[in-house]
């Protein structure tokens, strides 16, 4: 008789005939892995695979990108324009040029009328580089309104303000090679496991090498936190203070590095007597994590060789997130760290190439980390289009969490939201619900028709996705990585670029400014602005970023790709105008909306693994879905044995906002005045959430509300689950 593992059947791999391999760029989330997608012999999508000489992935994916040759023939794909009137009639297909005529005639129709501000723009962080900088073009050079912003603002606004405060630029210090050579690694409200699994490992695998500490900040016991050498379980919406407290034992202790200071940097007024009101007896109050631990945190970070932080959503997602990043800047200041290998700070972007809208859509200022504030950016800017300077506005405008409440008191009349899904994304779903029936003209350009914010459009425009088009992306690390057509898009479907270009032809100021139809051509111009800049890729071409398997940027023209600085400011040189970083005195204020006698849990959102961001594509995948086909609840099984309320029961949320059904999984992840929701669902967790903004971002707070929880009975939730996941 045989056992164990004999008796089993080998696992056989169905031979998929593939005929071809293609290379490009996974278009899911910022860690960037490189892929090759399998064809088979009529030249269909079947198969994928991680490259193995990339020095991102080293030729793993994770399950989303294992199955991402599936979304070319996903459901839901929209192949043609559509269009319909003011009184929300049945939408009509239309050709492109009656689509784009009518787009620009409304754009001109509400400019004339309310001001050139009154048509707002609102894209995302997953067109290619090239598509962003088109877009740039279009809205600030050619349709002319200052509303204008990317849904990066829901997610990495507070990095970049943060950056800006501190260093002087935008743009991540470090690297994943920083893993390799770090003694000690501090990681605020980032679950990398599930949200960034590549990343993950290539952290798994420098601990497999050497060992050193990994100290996980976050409220609830993420499968990052389990794996952490220490776990500090905060109280939501408190890490300023915690990292002020770092602060305070650094220099009270005298473990600060005094000759970097001295040199590289500058500090706020009265930078080091606020530190003294952050001392660790007071803060444990504040934030739940006990003295000793804060200390000896503090402690181990300023005494290692090399320490380094990384952040998401947990810092981001904050009334003070921008404070938070600073505060984190200035840990690294105060050590010594930034720029140094192993060092410094890494904040863990969420979409494909947020960091690509980032650098060059011009969303919060111009092209190539240019300032609309600064006129020398503007002429050049100017210059190089063939424009007149006073076109741009001297200031940047209103942010997307601002031009929702614009529309609502009438300001802004029409709006353009391009692969972006709000009416999932943003916080209060039913204001934004509202909001969308006040707009006079609303367009849409997804990739795929049933989109939920479609239903409030007057024109849907398909856009090609990912690879069925070229071009490229920057990932978390500033490495720029080649996306390849792989495929065409569904019936007459359009890459983003070719609809921005089309447009700009129909007013009198784009038939001015040139619009290339090549990716390659748009990189050139990018390229050219970029020289001598933070973000100088003057060095690269399509046919370098494919070969190297993706570069870091900087990389100047005639200095080799494999010379090119891994992390910035290693030479202590800052972009502010003095050439120093900033230590910033950052004041911890609790504005948050607190749970209550009414409203007596804390609610917390996040990611799981097998989707992404709104489901829009995520959704529609089989093998993705199966694994995560319903919104759910985590609830501790102490608070919920109190409630009477049972493991994969139906229960109703609810908030000042409003209200969602949802099914409840009973788990020590969260502490009993915790709950935790992951945030793609449509109609559900951002029906409750407040989002408070940030002062300096303007990001939402979507982690830190209060909420109760209400009995429902079951058979109606579970009937409404099944209706809502139909949709
Ligand atoms: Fe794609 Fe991110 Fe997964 Fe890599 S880790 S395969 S980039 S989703």
């Amino acid at each position: 008789m045989l056992f164990g593992r004999k008796r089993k059947n080998p696992i056989k791999i169905a031979d998929k005939q593939i005929k071809e391999w293609k290379y490009t760029t996974c278009g899911y989330c910022s860690a960037g892995c490189s892929m090759e997608i399998g064809l088979n012999a009529e030249g269909h999508p079947v198969s994928s695979r991680g490259v193995s000489g990339a020095d991102v992935n080293r030729g793993k994916l994770c399950i989303k990108g294992i199955f991402e040759h599936e979304l070319f023939t996903s459901a839901g794909r929209g192949e043609q324009p559509l269009m319909r009137g003011r009184t929300f009639d049945e939408y009509q297909p239309a050709g492109w040029e009656s689509a784009l005529d009518h787009m620009a005639s409304e754009i001109g129709r509400l400019q004339s009328a309310h001001g050139h501000d009154s048509f707002a723009v609102v894209s995302t962080g997953q067109l290619l580089t090239e598509e962003f900088y088109t877009l740039g073009k279009l809205v600030r050079g050619v349709i002319g309104t200052n509303n204008y912003d990317g849904n990066t603002t829901l997610c990495m606004a507070s990095a970049v303000s943060g950056y800006k405060r501190s260093f002087g630029s935008d743009g991540p210090p470090g690297c994943y090679d920083d893993f390799e050579h770090t003694e000690c690694l501090l990681a605020f409200g980032s679950n990398l496991p599930e949200q960034h699994p590549v990343i993950y490992w290539r952290l798994k695998e420098a601990l497999e090498k050497r060992k050193f500490p990994v100290i996980v900040i976050d409220p609830r016991v993420t499968m990052f936190a389990q794996f952490a050498d220490i776990h500090l379980p905060i109280t939501p919406g408190t890490d300023l203070a915690l990292l002020n407290s770092f602060a305070h034992v650094i220099l009270e202790e005298g473990l600060e590095d005094r000759d970097y200071l001295d040199a590289f940097t500058t500090k706020g007024n009265d930078f080091e007597r606020i530190l003294e009101d952050y001392d660790p007896v007071t803060v444990a109050k504040i934030c739940g994590i006990d003295e000793d631990t804060i200390r000896t945190v503090a402690r181990l970070y300023a005494r290692a060789g090399a320490a380094m932080s990384i952040w998401t959503m947990g810092i981001n997602q904050s009334t003070h997130g921008s404070d938070g990043v600073a505060a984190i800047n200035n840990l690294n200041l105060l050590t010594g760290n930034v720029g140094q290998p192993g060092g410094g700070g890494l904040s863990i972007t969420g979409q494909c190439n947020a960091m690509g809208t980032r650098e060059w859509s011009s969303c919060s200022g111009l092209p190539g980390y240019r300032a609309l504030e600064n006129e020398e950016h503007r002429n050049e800017v100017a210059d190089f289009w063939g424009i007149d300077p006073n076109f741009f506005p001297a200031k940047r405008g209103l942010t997307e969490t601002d031009i929702f409440p614009a529309i609502e008191t009438g300001q802004i009349k029409g709006l353009w939201l391009v692969a972006t899904n709000p009416l999932t994304s943003m916080p209060n779903t039913d204001r934004i619900r509202r909001t969308l029936e006040k707009l006079d003209f609303l367009v849409v350009q997804d990739a795929y028709s049933d989109v939920e914010t479609t239903q409030y459009a007057h024109m849907y425009l398909p856009a090609a996705m990912w690879s069925e088009k070229e071009g490229c992306f920057t990932n978390t690390e500033r490495r720029i990585s080649l996306v390849n057509k792989i495929t065409e898009p569904p019936g007459i479907a359009k890459p983003d670029h070719w609809i921005f270009s089309a447009l700009a032809q129909r007013f009198e100021q784009g038939r001015k400014i040139k619009f290339p139809g090549k990716a390659s051509d748009i990189f050139d111009e990018m390229k050219q602005l970029s020289k001598g800049r933070l973000l100088d890729i003057s060095g690269l071409d399509h046919d370098v970023i494919e070969r190297e398997r993706g570069v870091q940027w900087p990389c100047p023209e005639g200095e080799a790709v494999s010379a090119n600085p891994r992390r910035l400011y290693a030479d202590g040189k800052f972009q502010h105008a003095d050439g120093k970083a900033k230590l910033i005195t950052l004041p911890f204020v609790d504005n948050n909306e607190m749970p209550d006698t009414d409203f007596p849990f804390w609610l917390n959102s996040g990611r799981v693994v097998e989707h992404f961001h709104t489901r829009t594509k995520t959704g529609k995948i089989g093998n993705l879905n199966k694994f995560s086909p319903t919104p759910y609840m985590e609830m501790n099984p102490d608070a919920a044995r109190e409630l009477d309320v049972g493991h994969m029961k139906y229960v109703r949320l609810v908030s000042k906002r409003g209200d969602a059904v949802v099914m409840v999984q009973l788990t020590h992840r969260v502490p009993n005045n915790m709950v935790f929701i992951p945030f793609h669902f449509y109609d559900c967790v951002n029906r409750l959430t407040l989002g408070l903004l940030d002062p300096h971002s303007r990001q939402p707070a979507f982690k830190q509300c209060a909420v109760r929880i209400e009995p429902v009975a079951q058979d109606v939730a579970a009937r409404a689950n099944v209706e809502a996941r139909a949709f």
